[in-house]
């Protein structure tokens, strides 16, 4: 499950071996070296998750959760935070500003992963490989298939990405520019009309089983999948 990481770390020496560890496990990583630029990248694309460094010149590790978690938009973002060992009596400090877990300075690359895996299954579901069903209708994020009632259906990536989204968020109302963050990432020249091209595409995918119906249009709010 490749997810598009932020590191806000400020030592190059720690920032490159965990970008790099993090490459290496098929990660996008985002690096920034203060909590001000990580913010700045916060704004144009949503990362799956935030790998935050406790102690920044500038603002601190703990301000930027706070403001991650503070904001709409950006609440529901995983986010793990670095520490050293000194620090460890902060950890409680960090895991109550709304951090997810925290991970303590030196660690294996191995840790880091398990720990990075374990938070997107809990916090970011459509980040996993795990199968999802609704009604009969059914998306392998391994293998990359789409069935609805045992049947074959044929999706684009972008359809697939965003039946994966909805299947895991079902009966929620997402706006067009939710989805635009969640589904497409960075999406600073995306119209959101570009939302609509993909739904429309999406219950056209669908209907060969009757699963368009899933997807439903929300007036003057966005989508949502609802089984109901
Ligand atoms: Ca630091």
């Amino acid at each position: 499950m490749p997810a598009n990481i932020l590191l806000v770390e400020d030592e190059p020496a720690i920032q490159e071996l965990i970008a790099f560890n993090l490459q290496q496990s098929g990660h996008h990583v985002l690096r920034a070296d203060s909590a001000e630029a990580g913010m700045t990248l916060v704004k144009s694309a949503l990362p799956d998750l935030i790998l935050l460094d406790w102690m920044l010149p500038g603002m601190s590790g703990i301000e930027f959760a706070k403001k991650i978690r503070a904001d709409e938009r950006t609440r529901q973002i995983p986010v793990i935070m670095l520490t050293a060992r000194s620090e460890e009596a902060d950890k409680i400090n960090g895991l109550e500003t709304g951090a997810d877990d925290y991970i303590t300075k030196p660690f294996s690359p191995r840790e880091l992963q398990a720990r990075i895996k374990a938070v997107l299954r809990r916090r970011a579901p459509q980040m996993t490989d795990d199968t999802v069903e609704v009604k009969g209708l059914r998306l392998d994020p391994a293998t990359h298939r789409v069935s609805g009632n045992e049947e074959t259906l044929d999706l684009g990536p972008t359809e697939f990405r965003l039946l994966h989204f909805f299947m895991t968020h079902p009966e929620r109302v997402h706006s067009r520019a939710q989805l635009l963050d969640h589904v497409w990432g960075d999406h600073v020249f995306v119209e959101e009309r570009t939302v609509d091209v993909h739904i429309r595409r999406l219950r056209s995918a669908l209907e060969p089983t009757g699963h368009d119906a899933l997807i439903q249009t929300v007036r003057g709010t966005g989508y949502r999948l609802s089984a109901m």
